[in-house]
C-alpha cells in the first residue's frame, strides 16, 4: 500500500472503548486500509463543549491505496456506521475519525485539511501520536511530534491520562470477524 496515514480517534459516549475496537475492526476490513501500529487508549477531558462526559482518545497508523479524500468518505462512513451524529459542534459523539497526517502532504481543501489544522494544541492527540511516532515531522509546521507535545503547557499534558496500555497491534484489532 503506498500512502501512509495517522488517523485519531475519539469516543465519549459508551461504550466508549467497543466504539473505537469498532472503528478500528472497520478500518482493518477494508480492502484498502491495513493497520499497521496502534497506540494506547487515553482518558481526556472534553475540550470546547464542556458540559459533556470525559473522552477516549487514541491514534492508529495506517497504510491505504486510498487517495486522501477517498480516505476521509470512508472514514465518515464508518462514522455512520457507528451511529455518529452532529447536533451539537464539538458535541458528544460515539466515535470521531480524524485525519491527523497523509504522507507529508499539506492539503487545504473545503471538507479536508492535512496536517489537521488543530493538532499541534491538542494534547489528547499528540499524547497517543507521540506514543507511536515521535519523530515524525509536521510538514507545515518542521517539528516533530515529540517537540510538539512537549511544547503543550504541562497542565494540558497532565490533562490526558492512560487509560489502557498498549503493548501489541494483535492484542486490539481483531482482524477477522
Ligand atoms: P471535529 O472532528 O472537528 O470535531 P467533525 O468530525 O464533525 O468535527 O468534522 C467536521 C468536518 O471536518 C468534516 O465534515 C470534514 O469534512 C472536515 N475535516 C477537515 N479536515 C479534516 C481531517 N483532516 N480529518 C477529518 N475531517 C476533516
Ligand atoms: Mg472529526
Amino acid at each position: 500500500m503506498k500512502h501512509t496515514a495517522y488517523i485519531a480517534l475519539g469516543s465519549n459516549i459508551n461504550p466508549r472503548e467497543e466504539f473505537l475496537k469498532s472503528a478500528l475492526q472497520a478500518m482493518a476490513v477494508h480492502e484498502q486500509i491495513a493497520i499497521s501500529s496502534v497506540s494506547s487508549i487515553y482518558e481526556t477531558e472534553p475540550v470546547g463543549y464542556l458540559d459533556q462526559s470525559q473522552f477516549l482518545n487514541m491514534v492508529c497508523k495506517v497504510e491505504t491505496t486510498l487517495q486522501p479524500i477517498d480516505l476521509l468518505l470512508e472514514l465518515q462512513r464508518i462514522e455512520r456506521e457507528l451511529h455518529r451524529t452532529r447536533e451539537i459542534l464539538n458535541g458528544p459523539r460515539t466515535i470521531d475519525l480524524d485525519i491527523l497526517l497523509f504522507n507529508d502532504e499539506n492539503i487545504k481543501l473545503e471538507q479536508l485539511c492535512i496536517p489537521h489544522p488543530r493538532m499541534e494544541d491538542r494534547a489528547f492527540v499528540l499524547a497517543p501520536l507521540q506514543e507511536i511516532a515521535p519523530l515524525e515531522q509536521i510538514p507545515t509546521l518542521k517539528t516533530s511530534v515529540h517537540d510538539l507535545f512537549m511544547a503543550l503547557p504541562e497542565r494540558l499534558r497532565k490533562g490526558v491520562l492512560l487509560w489502557k496500555q498498549q503493548k501489541q497491534v494483535e492484542e486490539f484489532v481483531p482482524f477477522e470477524n
